[in-house]
């Protein structure tokens, strides 16, 4: 007896060997893969209580989104293009996101959580780095939406335990000028006592880190320029306690590198890098960077659209791969990508790797999609159970409805779905053994999507007339 079966699909194992088996299944008991190969032998093996019909759709490991933001999702649209990170940071995401109330973060949440599933996540690593800790109403708010939505989430929890140098304070001064009429928080408000940030985090994961749970929470430095070495120290220590990882912000773009050793170097001489330790963006760095990077066993949560959109240019991620350096892609923040879908991401992230470095062998089909599903399972530490379907891992799976003129013909899925599919015909959506959207429709939430929608569009109005935006 079992208590699932995803079958007639063409499963992509993303196994060792990259298995991919046309009419294919996919048996699941409880909240775990127990069997994977033909349809016809597993219809004989298991009498499933129920089945889901991929008809002839590709079946793929549930995507893995190692390195996103959520609450910016409802300051879509509300802003020029003509930003760079710094421009864009304090003059609409820290007032934007500081504008809205508990409700507006929970909503927001919601929101991002319903493109989320519709893409075929079924894990994000979100990194939090605007939290106030001295009320954990607004964490625990959107906590509990991820708990409903039937997904995994890493909540990162930013840690910010250094103020602005006189010089970045004048930088910052300059650059809000562009925005007079918007309400700029001030620049300490996140800066707090290293010994108290780290005691706020350790008791968030020991309240709401589940080890055999949906929900994580690690320890989140949120940048190297506003972080001590003492807290990247004690960062990685909690991560070590309490078996989970770390992430940080790490040189995304130049503004940030203004020391004489690179943050690379830094972040190595202080203790932070090794297996627990993941890096966002990772673009300001050098062919020494990468074979640290390399020797330390840290991961790198590549980011390859908001890079584009913020004009920053990208991680050398050929030189990394070429290094053996673990490498997941991320959608970063919803407002700078604009989506949160990774599948969306792939065949752009992947063209301009090509287009680069004029070598249309780097950054393969298979390449692009492991970085959405094994490779950044790995990358969060967690290929162990996440990121493949294979028996003895947890059963997280998309279905890819393939019956679309734009994926037709289909001789390699893997090819497809990087090259071809947009990222939204995901039809099906399994988490730790649970339907989380079947036929498009999300099971998880009461609501329904069209009213979240409205709600979102009328929050978001709000939001953006009351923080001066123009
Ligand atoms: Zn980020």
């Amino acid at each position: 007896m079992t208590d699932l079966l995803v079958t007639n699909g063409r499963v992509v194992t993303q196994d060792a060997d990259r298995r991919v088996i046309d009419d294919g299944a996919v048996a699941v008991t409880g909240d775990e893969i127990v069997a994977v190969g033909p349809a016809d032998e597993l219809a004989a093996d298991f009498d499933a209580d129920r089945l889901v019909d991929a008809e002839g759709g590709a079946i793929i490991p549930g995507l893995v989104n190692p390195h996103t933001h959520v609450s910016d999702i409802l300051l879509r649209g509300s802003f020029a293009e003509d930003r760079g990170l710094l421009d864009w940071l304090y003059n609409v995401k820290r007032p934007g996101t500081l504008a809205m109330t508990v409700d507006d973060q929970a909503l927001a949440a919601t929101l991002y959580c319903l493109e989320a599933i519709r893409a075929g996540v079924t894990t994000f690593v979100e990194n939090d780095t605007e939290v106030v800790w001295d009320d954990w109403s607004t964490i625990e708010a959107k906590l509990a939406v991820y708990e409903r939505s039937g997904i995994r989430s890493v909540y990162g929890a930013g840690m910010v335990d250094r103020g602005a140098d006189p010089a970045f304070q004048e930088l910052v001064t300059d650059i809000q000028a562009r925005d007079a009429n918007v309400d700029h928080p001030p620049l300490e408000l996140f800066v707090e006592e290293t010994d108290d940030v780290v005691a706020e985090v350790e008791s968030l994961i020991e309240t709401h880190h589940e080890p055999e749970g949906r929900q994580s929470v690690w320890p989140a430095p949120v940048v190297v320029p506003t972080t001590t070495t003492r807290c990247f120290r004690e960062a990685y220590a909690l991560a070590e306690e309490h078996d989970v990882m770390t992430t940080a912000h790490v040189a995304e773009a130049e503004a940030e590198e203004r020391r004489d050793i690179s943050s690379i170097e830094y972040l190595r001489n202080v203790g932070y890098l090794g297996e627990r330790a993941l890096l966002g963006h990772c673009v300001q760095i050098d062919e020494r960077d990468v074979r640290i990077l390399a020797r330390t066993g840290t991961s790198v949560a590549h980011n390859y659209m908001a890079n584009m959109r913020l004009a920053t240019g990208f991680a050398p991620v050929v030189a990394m791969h070429d290094a053996g350096v673990t490498v997941g892609l991320g959608t970063d923040n919803a407002i700078l990508n604009d989506t949160v879908n990774p599948l969306s991401d792939a065949r752009a992230m992947a063209g301009g790797h090509k287009g680069y470095h004029r070598d249309p062998s780097v950054v393969p089909a298979q390449r692009a999609f492991d970085m959405l599903t094994i490779e950044a399972a790995e990358a969060i530490g967690r290929a162990d159970d996440l990121g493949s379907l294979e028996a003895g891992k947890q059963a997280d799976i998309a279905v890819v409805d393939l019956n679309h003129p734009h994926l037709t013909p289909c001789s390699d899925p893997v090819f497809t779905l990087v090259h071809a599919a947009q990222g939204f015909e995901v039809d099906t959506v399994v988490c730790a053994g649970e339907i989380v959207m079947e036929d498009r429709e999300i099971q998880s939430f009461d609501e329904r999507v069209d009213d979240v929608l409205a709600r979102a569009s009328r929050a978001s109005a709000d939001l953006v007339e009351r923080t001066g935006f123009e």
